[in-house]
């Protein structure tokens, strides 16, 4: 070959080579401002629910079919624990823990154990989430606060009792994650937010019942604040790893509350906002 036509050559390819460059910024520009998330969220958001307001008596919560022998057994397991309460019980065999767990655990989901979720958080056992509802006493009608949505379950299990369910969760993923999932399997009334549960959600308060699902060093007194006299919250309290107490916390009179220790329990700790705030 001469030596012209290779430096033609040579240029032809370098021109080729600059405009595929050149195509390659511009398309990978487009993906990137496709997969750009808009600006984070402020803390504490509310993510859900599609519905607001519920006429009194209006509300009752969807029903499945699906593995509905395997939850009757997970119900005789938790009435053999000693968990009788008739109305938690059919609570508990109506809501399908299945579609509440990562597709990895379904084939366990009606043992009576806890189970991971992701991000380091999991699915409480199905008897201490059916003893925890047990000791709220819910009215129907009465307004629930839960800390640590996690899956969304212990919320879809409250809304058997009363559809006025609010609950917070700190870890953003699971929160949206959850407030998507109780949409998609309409139990649409549960109100979801994103945000640091040691602070309640004073908008929405004051509350019948509050229940915690993760453990904390000492009764947020924010939640006391926010429990309704004759109100019961019920929260488990202690070290992360050292002897956690379920506590039962009954408001008598304003600014006055009972703590009874129900039971030894392992619960995932109460993180905070602000880390330094961990106790
Ligand atoms: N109730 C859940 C399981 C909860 S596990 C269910 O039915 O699936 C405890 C949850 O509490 C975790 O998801 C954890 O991220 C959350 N959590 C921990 N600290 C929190 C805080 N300060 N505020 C709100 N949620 C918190």
């Amino acid at each position: 070959m001469r030596p012209e036509r290779l430096a033609v050559r040579v240029i032809r390819a370098a021109v080729v080579a600059a405009m595929a460059l050149v195509l390659a910024t511009i398309l990978g520009c487009a993906t990137a401002a496709e997969n750009s998330k808009p600006a984070e969220p402020p803390k504490a958001v509310s993510l859900g629910p599609a519905k607001t307001e519920t006429e009194p008596g209006a509300w009752s919560p969807p029903t499945f079919t699906a593995r509905q022998d395997e939850r009757d057994r997970m119900c005789e397991v938790i009435k053999a624990y000693g968990c009788t309460d008739a109305a938690v019980l059919a609570a508990m065999a109506g809501v399908p823990r299945h579609e509440f767990v990562p597709a990895a655990v379904r084939p366990m989901a009606y043992r009576d154990s806890p189970l991971p979720i992701g991000h380091e958080q999991t699915i409480s056992q199905p008897y201490m989430v059916a003893e925890m509802t047990r000791l709220l006493a819910l009215k129907p009608g009465a307004k629930v606060l839960e800390i640590g949505t996690g899956s969304g379950y212990q919320a879809a299990v409250l809304t058997h009792f009363t559809p006025h369910v609010y609950s917070i969760e700190i870890v953003k993923p699971l929160a949206e994650e959850a407030a998507k999932r109780l949409g998609r399997l309409r139990y649409d009334v549960v109100q979801v937010r994103y945000g640091d549960g040691y602070n309640g959600w004073p908008e929405a308060g004051p509350f019948d019942a509050i229940i915690g699902t993760c453990v904390a060093g000492e009764v947020p007194p924010p939640l006391i604040e926010q429990l309704k006299v004759g109100g019961r919250m019920v929260i488990p309290i202690g070290p992360e790893h050292g002897i956690q107490r379920l506590m039962l916390v009954e408001k008598d009179r304003p600014g006055f509350v009972r703590k009874r220790s129900i039971m030894l329990v392992r619960f995932v700790p109460m993180l905070r906002e602000d880390p330094t705030q961990q106790k």
